[in-house]
């Protein structure tokens, strides 16, 4: 197999997830990474089994279990029908069923490990305060101009991969791809001591879904804290992709002075003093990622709605299947054009579940209670079968 030199621009899940997948099989890594360290904004993330599948097979099952939680059961809320409609035991459930476990993570850790096993592995060199600005492709390599520090650089590798978020400058500047849009739905998100929130939700994940808004909560940091995500429908145009927000605007947003959310609902909401909000940003993915020896992966490729977990999942299963059709491969522009190709009817499938499930959860209230009637009458395993095909998934 040859081994190649790769430069990876943004050390995000993605990015890092790459540049150890690559580093294990044998190729030197420089990951370009804009911030001038590796910290999250407070939020979480839920790394179903498809992705910490990966993550282990990475060696970092010891990390990410010290600060991981494994929910005991998955909790549906119909604020339309005032309550719980379904629940569905999660705890060794995933273990059981596919084989990794289904975690509830802070992103700051998860960065954090995967930040430390980059930085002890030797192939891997690790570069903040690294914006990636331009990219030639010259007869010796991939010419990628970076500011590091505030200065000028030049980076030659034989490939790059644009790991570089849903408003990557990779896609757009040089792939030609298509820019980043709102999509019309706000995400606020806050973290508290798991001591805040009533006992009664501190293991579980929960789902309250309501008229064009939902909420998803559940604990992170080893079970210390509390996650909250509260994701509405608005005509918002900050052009700014993550500011502060307080409990007033969230209470507007979210209508808690009218009686219809049920008074645990409201309670949660209430909780915060302070919440961050980020406009959700899509793109139409209907274009090729990979260009000679230049490629997407992650939220650059295909910008995935939350509503179905996955986004960060698919970046991490990019970067497994990447790495893997480097084995073999007789050329790095082969590769990625075989990388593209295993990768994008999955992808698509992933993003268009995640735009149903955001019908489902905002529905208005007619429609809504026949979802609550189905959720009711097919709780428990038919909720764990519709996930199969995500959760079973296996690089191969
Ligand atoms: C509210 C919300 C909830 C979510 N919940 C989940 C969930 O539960 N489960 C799940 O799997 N996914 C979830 N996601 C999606 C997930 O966060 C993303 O899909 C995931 O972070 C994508 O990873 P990435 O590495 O592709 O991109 P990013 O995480 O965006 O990382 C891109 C990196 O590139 C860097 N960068 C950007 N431009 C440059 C440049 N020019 N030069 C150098 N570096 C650059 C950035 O600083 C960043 O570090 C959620 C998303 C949102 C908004």
């Amino acid at each position: 197999m040859s081994r190649h030199s790769l430069i990876i621009a943004g050390g995000g899940i993605g990015g890092l997830t790459a540049a150890l997948a690559l580093a294990r099989d044998g190729h030197r890594v420089t990951v370009l990474e804009q911030a001038a360290e590796l910290a999250e904004v407070g939020a979480g993330i839920q790394i179903s089994p498809n992705a910490s599948r990966v993550l282990i097979g990475l060696g970092l099952r010891e990390a990410l279990e010290r600060v991981a939680v494994t929910p005991t059961d998955i909790r549906i809320f119909s604020v339309r029908a005032g309550g719980e409609v379904a629940r569905t035991p999660l705890g060794d459930l995933p273990l059981d069923r596919y084989g990794a476990p289904f975690w509830v993570i802070h992103r700051a850790d998860l960065l954090g490990a995967l930040a430390v096993a980059a930085r002890t592995d030797p192939r891997i060199e690790l570069v903040l305060d690294a914006r990636v600005r331009d990219v030639a492709a010259e007869p010796g390599g991939i010419h990628v101009q970076a500011t590091v520090a505030g200065r000028s650089r030049v980076f030659v590798a034989d490939g790059l991969i644009g790991a570089d978020g849903v408003r990557s400058r990779v896609r757009v500047r040089v792939r030609g791809g298509p820019p980043a849009r709102y999509t019309g739905r706000t995400a606020y998100r806050a973290t508290l001591p798991i001591e805040a929130v009533p006992e009664e939700v501190r293991r579980s994940t929960c789902l309250w879904f309501s008229t064009r808004a939902h909420v998803v909560h559940y604990p992170i940091r080893a079970g210390r804290e509390w996650n909250v995500v509260a994701i509405a429908e608005d005509a918002w145009h900050d052009e700014s992709w993550s500011v502060p927000a307080d409990r007033a605007e969230v209470a507007r947003v979210f209508g808690l002075d009218k009686a219809r959310w049920p008074d645990l609902a409201r309670e949660l909401l209430s909780l915060p003093d302070h919440w961050t909000k980020w406009a959700l940003c899509g793109f139409d993915c209907d274009f090729d990622w990979s260009s000679g020896a230049v490629t997407l992966l992650g939220d650059a490729a295909h910008a995935t709605l939350p509503f179905a977990a996955q986004g960060g999942g698919m970046a991490i299963e990019d970067a497994e299947v990447l790495a893997r059709t480097l084995i073999g491969a007789p050329n790095l522009p082969a590769a990625f054009l075989a990388y593209e190709s295993l990768r994008k009817p999955r992808t698509r499938a992933v993003v268009e579940q995640a735009v149903k499930n955001g019908r489902i959860y905002h529905m208005p209230d007619g429609l809504a209670f026949f979802r609550d009637l189905t959720l009711r009458l097919g709780a428990g395993s038919h909720l764990t079968d519709r996930l199969d095909w995500i959760y079973r998934w296996k690089a191969v």
